[in-house]
């Protein structure tokens, strides 16, 4: 079966005490004044007139069907496993250079402080690999955020998108299909932007992604001479190059 990981989000639920955020920070160690996930509140006086009360969205990276940052990058460093459908980075092949930032429209992306590469939400990677929940799922109290399979029918998530009805946040202009849906009213749709995308995109997606390929290519190499060295050359090689005699001495 084909594996599509999404999260479903009933904002409803949200009353914004912010401890998702707090796990995502701790779990995927991001620096000090940067988040990889959001909870943005809305007046729903602002939506629906006569609302006259605040709904919080949570909501980080998509991970798209059709993500425009992957076309923005000029490494192939963003790339879409194929084997999950999540949108990921490598961070050897990324340069930095900060070209996906303006090209996604949720603004979920940004230059890690320390690393200097692009970073943004994997939905825990490493967690899941130990077959754990994304940290934010796991810690919400109240337990408005669902995570699982969306190609499976059995699934929570698709569970709860049968029953319910759902909405995603689409930019008119910069359509991506995400793969993060509202439960019930999120409260406003309308804030994501307009993907920029690189004015020399050609440029940039022929030259600098085969440069960046061949200098990762080499440090393999060097990692891998280094390797070998270490495996298969002896421990003490100026002991082995001294003359037969003067071993015996
Ligand atoms: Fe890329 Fe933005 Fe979509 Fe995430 S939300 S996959 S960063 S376009």
């Amino acid at each position: 079966m084909k594996t599509q990981l999404a999260m479903v989000i009933d904002a409803s639920r949200c009353w914004d005490c912010k401890a998702c955020m707090a796990a995502c920070k701790t779990a995927n160690k991001v620096p000090e004044g940067q988040w990889r996930n959001w909870i943005k509140s809305v007046d729903l006086d602002l939506v629906e007139p006569g609302g006259g009360r605040l709904i919080f969205q949570p909501g980080n990276c998509m991970h798209c069907s059709e993500p425009l940052c992957i076309k923005a990058c000029p490494t192939g460093a963003t790339y879409r496993n194929e084997a999950d459908g999540t949108v990921l980075i490598n961070r050897e092949l990324c340069i930095g250079c900060g070209q996906c930032l303006p090209a996604c429209p949720y603004g979920a992306r940004f230059r890690h402080a320390e690393l200097r590469v692009a970073d943004k939400c994997d939905f825990c990677a490493e967690r899941r690999a130990a077959g754990l929940e994304p940290a934010c799922v796991a810690t919400c109290p109240t337990k408005a955020r669902a995570f699982g399979n969306l190609a499976d029918p059995e699934s929570e998530v698709a569970r709860l998108l049968k029953r319910n009805e759902s909405v995603q946040l689409v930019q008119a202009k910069s359509p991506t299909d995400p793969n993060i849906r509202y439960l019930g009213n999120p409260g406003r749709t309308d804030w994501p932007v307009e993907a920029q995308m690189p004015s020399a995109f050609g440029f940039w997606k022929n030259v600098a992604g085969p440069v960046v390929k061949i200098f990762v290519g080499f440090s393999a190499l060097g990692f891998g001479a280094m390797l070998a060295k270490q495996l298969f050359l002896p421990d003490h090689p100026e002991e082995d190059r001294q003359p037969e005699e003067k071993r015996h001495e």
